[in-house]
């Protein structure tokens, strides 16, 4: 016998449940091997505190109340947030829903209208014009320079006209870049103030009335005349602006 099987039948030799044959070979093992012997006897200490009860502790008083109590308090706060957490979910859920059609809807309702995006692009596109030192490609005062000046740049031959004579010489003409397209742009003076003027052709077919307003401190106006779409820009006093915006409305944009 190895010690593997000596190991696995001490138990029953101990508890006497070996037949013969296993007995005789288990007490040969034990008497020749040392390290069985000594697990054999580990196993008779641990029979005898098990058969007199010297390894039995007297559980404290209270310890059943303690733990019976604990294990209510836990099933109580398991419990707890289940139900809190359904209440929130069946609460919550219409509320999302909610929101979540909100936020799909609202930028459809009370997002930039295509005028505002526009007056942002405009403001930026003058703004711009001043800055980056790229205020005309054709910087002149004289319409037949400038008008040519598109052909080939553009797909449409915007209107340009000088009002020097009503007092806002042109100055020159620019290409930008506006609504997703290449656009013109006419610039004029009027004392130390530049105007921007932007054109292309309208998706309207019918002329629109003059519209403004004031974002960032500039003062925009813009109609639609003749299939073309014209954006006003500039820090000139709004009047001033106006009435260039009139003056340049009842030139003949044909008027060469
Ligand atoms: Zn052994």
């Amino acid at each position: 016998m190895d010690c593997k099987n000596a190991q696995i039948l001490i138990a029953g030799y101990l508890d006497r449940e070996l037949d013969p044959v296993q007995t005789v070979e288990t007490e040969d093992h034990l008497h020749a091997c040392a390290v069985c012997s000594q697990s054999y006897k580990d196993h008779q200490v641990l029979s005898e505190g098990l058969r007199t009860g010297s390894v039995y502790f007297k559980a404290p008083a209270g310890l059943q109340k303690r733990i019976q109590r604990a294990v209510r308090q836990a099933a109580k706060a398991e419990s707890a947030p289940r139900w809190l957490s359904w209440s929130w979910v069946r609460m919550a859920a219409p509320l999302a829903a909610a929101a979540l059609v909100l936020f799909t809807l609202v930028p459809f309702l009370r997002g930039p209208s295509t005028e505002e995006i526009l007056t942002r692009e405009v403001v930026s596109g003058h703004v711009r014009s001043l800055m980056a030192n790229h205020l005309a490609d054709v910087p002149s005062s004289d319409q037949h320079t400038v008008k040519p000046w598109f052909n080939g740049k553009l797909d449409f031959s915007p209107p340009v006209q000088d009002l020097a004579t009503q007092g806002f010489p042109l100055v020159g003409g620019r290409l930008d870049y506006l609504d997703n397209r290449p656009v013109a742009a006419l610039i004029y003076q009027r004392a130390k103030h530049l105007i921007n003027v932007f054109i292309w052709p309208s998706s309207e077919s019918s002329d629109s009335g003059i519209k403004s307003e004031t974002r960032q401190g500039y003062h925009v106006f813009h109609w639609t005349r003749s299939g073309m779409t014209y954006w006003a820009v500039s820090d000139l006093e709004e009047s001033q602006l106006q009435e260039f915006v009139q003056l340049l409305q009842n030139q003949s944009p044909t008027t060469l």
